[in-house]
């Protein structure tokens, strides 16, 4: 690859795309946990979470949602609009797990009576601390049209994939999603992937997820294995 590199994060190198209006993505194998403290490289990562992401976002863009995949490129690389970030994270809840567990005392496993939607600052120098409306709409982070409409998307987006892991024998835990504003509409962005979701078999409550790497479970990339293989299977 020799386009210019004019980003690299965590788990992904985002250069310069094609035309104007576009970046190609490059997923890393590397793997990240607690803010970067953990760092370790998973060879085929990249690859597992570029085609689970991928086939995630074609699923949803086939059922209405609007996102920023243009174009596979090969095993590790898209081409994606060019978006701004908007710069929270939103996390959507079915089951108790992670931080929500440890924050609000509520055991590992336990069904929400409701759905539950957070936003999270994005920012590693500050840890991604939680925010609510009213300080992102004080900051001038997003509007509060932005706001109603990402937590809509998000709920939408929840029950979609619930329908799909739901046939994969998989319980969809909890999630992260980015959107980014593109030609004036906010658009789902980054990746839905088991770096970015929790993922646990239906059957056994196995993890297929990254808690493997966080909490040193075993083979990392086993549970992106067959998360994929199911998702090819459906
Ligand atoms: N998540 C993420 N990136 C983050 C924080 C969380 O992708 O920076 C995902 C995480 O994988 C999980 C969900 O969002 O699926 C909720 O994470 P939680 O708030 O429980 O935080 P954690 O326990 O992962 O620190």
């Amino acid at each position: 690859m020799s386009e210019k590199v004019l980003y690299e994060g965590k788990s992904k190198v985002v250069c310069e795309g094609p035309d104007s209006d576009s970046y190609i993505i490059r997923y890393k194998d590397t793997a990240t946990a607690f803010n970067g403290e953990k760092k370790e490289d998973l060879s085929g990562k990249g690859k597992l979470n570029s085609s689970i992401s991928n086939l995630i976002f074609e699923y949803l863009m086939k059922n209405g949602i609007e996102t920023h995949l243009v174009k596979i490129i090969d095993d590790i690389s898209a081409v994606v609009k060019k978006a701004e970030i908007v710069m929270v994270e939103v996390i959507v809840r079915n089951v108790a797990a992670g931080s929500f567990s440890k924050k609000y005392g509520v055991p590992e496993g336990t069904a929400l009576k409701n759905i539950t939607t957070e936003f999270s600052l994005k920012s590693d120098e500050l840890g991604d601390p939680m925010i609510n409306d009213s300080q992102i709409t004080a900051i001038g982070i997003a509007t509060a049209d932005e706001l109603s409409f990402m937590r809509a998307q998000a709920l939408k987006i929840n029950e979609l994939l619930c329908a799909l892991f739901e046939k994969m024998g998989i319980r969809l835990v909890d999630f992260k999603l980015e959107f980014g504003r593109a030609g004036g509409k906010i658009i789902l962005c980054d990746e839905i992937s088991p770096d970015s979701c929790r993922f646990w078999d239906a059957k056994t409550n196995k993890k297929l997820d990254k808690d493997v790497f966080r909490r040193d479970l075993g083979d990392v990339l086993e549970g992106y294995r067959e998360v994929l293989k199911r998702l090819q299977n459906v």
